[in-house]
């Protein structure tokens, strides 16, 4: 099947979670196109991806970030943390019984690897439906998601204004992304969970440790990432996975490349790099908190 017919069909079977981005309309599939009933229309690229953008937007996520992502991700550097979200996604939907299939959103989805590889995880483990929801507002990114992993649905769009239908989803993954937690919230089932992945202190601390001169740029601190994101969701589990990954030489380009952190290394480094130039650089700390949280309910006054 090509890559179009495949994402309109799974489009076709989970038509009633899209929104029309401009006007709030519930949103039809005729031929290769959503068209809302205000007729607003939006193609289904060839690729077998959605544009949901009203507006061009310049992202700083270029093709060759995305591309150094892809390739950590395949090099398996994330692999326990996709594992464990696979775990708690797995708990999750023990207790719901009379559910057989269930939706999961990624916001903030990039080049689509954390996706791919937690839904390859979810169906290794459990005999449920999983549909798999990759959302980024740079097209490069779905891009590559959708010619990568078809057999999900790749959409790109704002996620601040994501062009869903509100409680659609049983699970919203949010993985070293950008967030917006009243999206969130009202998309999200009023059962559902969001998962949070953050960077901790560790997080690359070598890489930090030799390539910022400044101190303050070494640390980092989640503290206040945190702090916001209890104000929004009730925070049910909590855990920090911390380990220290082998690195080749061949794989700090990509691993460098990857993170915002190379904006504002300078040139020379990044050349040095390039040529290989490090060879004492030769492992590299993970350290990631990895945050479940349910919608919370605002107590109705008491009569
Ligand atoms: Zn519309």
């Amino acid at each position: 099947m090509k890559k179009i017919d495949l994402a309109k069909e799974l489009i076709k079977n989970n038509l009633e979670i899209f929104k029309c981005p401009v006007c709030s309309e519930p949103m039809l599939l005729k031929g290769s196109s959503l068209i809302c009933l205000k007729r607003h229309c939006f193609d289904l690229a060839n690729k077998g991806y959605l544009n949901l953008l009203t507006h061009p937007v310049h992202s700083r996520y270029g093709k060759q970030m995305l591309t150094s992502r892809k390739i950590i991700a395949q090099h398996g550097f994330f692999q326990l943390p996709i594992e464990q979200v696979g775990d708690i996604i797995i708990k999750e939907i023990k207790g719901k019984k009379e559910q057989t299939k269930f939706r999961i959103l990624d916001a903030g989805c990039g080049e689509g690897s954390n996706l791919a590889s937690i839904l390859a995880y979810l169906h290794s483990k459990s005999p449920f439906d999983f549909i798999g929801i990759g959302l980024d507002i740079s097209r490069e990114g779905i891009s590559i998601a959708s010619g990568s992993y078809p057999g999900n649905i790749w959409v790109v769009a704002d996620l601040t204004a994501c062009p869903f239908i509100d409680k659609q989803f049983d699970i919203i993954i949010n993985i070293l992304s950008p967030s917006n937690y009243e999206e969130f919230k009202r998309i999200l089932k009023d059962s559902g969970l969001l998962i949070k992945v953050i960077p901790g202190s560790g997080y690359l601390q070598e890489i930090r440790k030799t390539f910022y001169h400044q101190k303050e740029r070494q640390e980092y601190c989640n503290e206040k990432i945190i702090t916001l994101l209890e104000k929004s969701f009730n925070i049910v589990s909590w855990k920090r996975l911390i380990y220290k990954r082998e690195l080749s030489q061949d794989e700090l380009i990509p691993l460098m490349e990857m993170t915002p952190l190379s904006w504002s290394i300078n040139k020379k480094d990044m050349e040095d790099i390039r040529k290989k130039r490090y060879p004492e650089m030769k492992q590299v700390t993970i350290d990631l908190t990895i945050l479940a949280g349910s919608k919370i309910f605002k107590r109705n006054p008491s009569p």
